[in-house]
């Protein structure tokens, strides 16, 4: 065995493959991560928004093609951790019938190859690791749940909790959001999360987030036998003879190629970056790209339809921590629209730095400062569909090629319209019905829905199923051409349902982790053994 071996190699640290090093951590295999990116530096500028919001300090700096051939400056994120560190921790689960098919005004939502019943435990899994403060049996579309969260729910600040009055009294069914952030309010003076106005899209200066980094990277290399490589490019995998087997992972560090091997190999570098991946390992034996007979990798790209849209209020609204109420009285339609519509919640807190970035139409009388200061800024979800022709492909000098065309949008702009309705519908004791001046569509960027460089819900683009000829991984996550080779990203997703993706990334990487432990001969004597002395140690610490 030659130093560059390994049992297992993942590439890529975000909530697939930071969770799943987290995991097999304590197996006692040699496990090396190798992620693209380095450690998002702590510094103050962590929590500026012109450094964040308007410079786009922390994004990737590279440049991807849209369809017509047109640069297209991603939204995305490459350090250890993925686009954890920068996310809102807004940690939901698939509601149930996502996993059966559903039929939507735009078409069908596929069934997955496994039920919500198969994830279940491992939500259970994911949601007590990631510290998940919610409340259950409020949300009435949520999922059967076997224990309750870890945490009780994030409380409302008083602008939003009139608000979840006012929606109450309407007849709607708000709920608070599980969310992700390590914050005790019975226990302020101890609390880790300091509940601050820079969580959402921002990295957290004083580790308190539930990320991917914090929460498994950290933990996983305090174990010897694993090995984490930052700053360590996967430009290709390439495969023995037969095709079967990924024989060797070449990695771009320092400004020279390495190889690195595995008895398996994990790919989780997000959904967009694995197809491309996989793509450019096209060899003799996958003409097509790796594991792609059946020319799927790379389509039914999903990212969902976004917006963000900001109702301006007479009534100030100086909440710090915004994301914590959730409506889903429309998610599977309503009594005047038979179709699923999605998901009603809150981005974090806008200001006036951060609107000046894309700037919205401007209500009657007002700055953009005094909007900020009155806003409620509801962030809307919608599913789309899974297309073959939505699709990441390779284009010139090797950029990617992302290639999409929104579809289901009516079932988005009656979100929209569900949401100004209930808006007219609050009452507020100063003002009346009037304290509400409109809803105004932030043009976070371009437009008001969030444009394509928005690729922060990317998934879709090597998915899972029964059927080798219509898609590329098993149900276990291995891929159907491949003997050693699994995805763990947002990358599986046969359907992209209408909340938001990472926790479910998180609990199939458990779920995957479990059939890898077996893959792997891992006795449960061991690994309990060594979680055991992980406990202890991290006790005496
Ligand atoms: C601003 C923002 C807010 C969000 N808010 C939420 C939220 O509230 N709730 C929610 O559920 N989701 C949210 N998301 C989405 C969530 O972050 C993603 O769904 C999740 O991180 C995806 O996990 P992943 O493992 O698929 O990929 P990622 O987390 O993107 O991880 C991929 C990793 O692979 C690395 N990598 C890529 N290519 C290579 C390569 N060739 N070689 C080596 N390494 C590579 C990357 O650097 C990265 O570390 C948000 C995202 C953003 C950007
Ligand atoms: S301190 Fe809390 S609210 Fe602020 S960024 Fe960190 S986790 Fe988020």
């Amino acid at each position: 065995m030659t130093d560059n071996r390994y049992d297992v190699i993942i590439i890529g640290t975000g909530a697939g493959g930071g969770t799943l090093a987290y995991h097999l951590a304590p197996s006692g295999r040699r496990i090396l991560i190798l992620e693209r990116g380095d450690y998002v530096p702590r510094e103050k500028a962590n929590w500026d928004p012109q450094v964040v919001n308007v410079d786009a300090h922390y994004n990737a700096k590279e440049s991807w093609l849209d369809k017509d051939g047109k640069d297209l400056h991603p939204h995305t994120n490459y350090y250890v951790g993925g686009n954890t560190k920068f996310y809102g921790a807004a940690l939901f689960r698939l509601r149930k019938e996502d996993f059966g098919e559903l039929r939507h005004h735009g078409g069908i939502s596929p069934a997955w190859p496994i039920s919500y019943d198969d994830l279940e435990p491992y939500y259970t899994q994911a949601e007590n690791l990631y510290q998940v403060h919610g409340n259950r049996g409020e949300d009435p579309t949520e999922p059967p749940a076997n224990s309750p969260y870890p945490w009780p729910a994030i409380s409302h600040e008083p602008r939003i909790q009139q608000l979840s009055d006012d929606f109450t009294h309407s007849g709607l069914k708000p709920f608070h959001v599980p969310v992700g952030v390590m914050l005790d309010e019975k226990n302020p003076h101890k609390s880790r999360c300091i509940r601050c106005n820079t969580c959402d899209g921002f990295a957290c200066l004083v580790g308190a987030k539930s990320d991917a980094q914090v929460v498994c990277i950290d933990e996983a290399i305090k174990h010897s036998n694993v090995t984490l490589l930052t700053n360590s490019l996967v430009k290709r995998l390439e495969t023995d003879s037969s095709g079967r087997e990924v024989k060797s992972v070449v990695v771009e560090r320092d400004g020279s190629l390495e190889t690195y091997s595995a008895d398996v190999v994990v790919v989780s570098c997000g959904a967009i970056n694995s197809a491309a991946l996989l793509l450019r390992s096209a060899n003799d034996k996958h003409p097509r790209g790796l594991a792609n007979s059946s020319d799927i990798v790379g389509r039914h790209y999903m990212g969902h339809t976004n917006s963000v849209m900001m109702a301006i209020s007479k009534c100030p609204n100086p909440t710090i921590f915004q994301k914590t109420l959730g409506v889903n009285d429309f998610y599977f339609g309503s009594r005047d629209f038979e179709y699923p519509m999605g998901h009603i919640s809150f981005v974090g807190k806008l200001d006036a730095i951060t609107l000046k970035a894309g700037a919205p139409a401007i209500a009657p009388n007002f700055t953009l400062e005094l909007m900020a200061k009155h806003s409620l800024d509801f962030w809307l979800t919608s599913e789309d569909l899974p297309d073959p022709n939505n699709r990441v492909t390779i284009g010139r000098d090797g950029k990617i090629v992302l290639t999409y065309t929104p579809n289901n949008l009516e079932a988005h702009e009656r979100l929209q319209g569900k949401l100004k309705q209930a808006m007219k519908q609050t009452n507020c004791a100063v003002h009346g019905h009037e304290c509400h001046q409109g809803l105004f569509g932030r043009n976070l960027y371009v437009g008001q829905r969030i444009p394509l460089a928005g690729v922060a819900h990317q998934n879709g683009t090597i998915r899972f199923g029964h059927d080798p000829k219509t898609s590329v991984l098993d149900a276990n996550c291995k891929a159907h051409d491949v003997d050693n080779l699994y995805v763990v990203d947002g990358s599986f997703f046969p359907s992209s349902a209408a909340v938001n993706p990472a926790l479910t990334i998180m609990a199939n990487a458990l779920r995957v982790g479990d059939h890898l432990m077996k893959r792997l001969g891992v006795s449960e004597t061991t690994y309990e053994q060594n979680r055991q002395q992980d406990r202890e140690l991290a006790v005496s610490r």
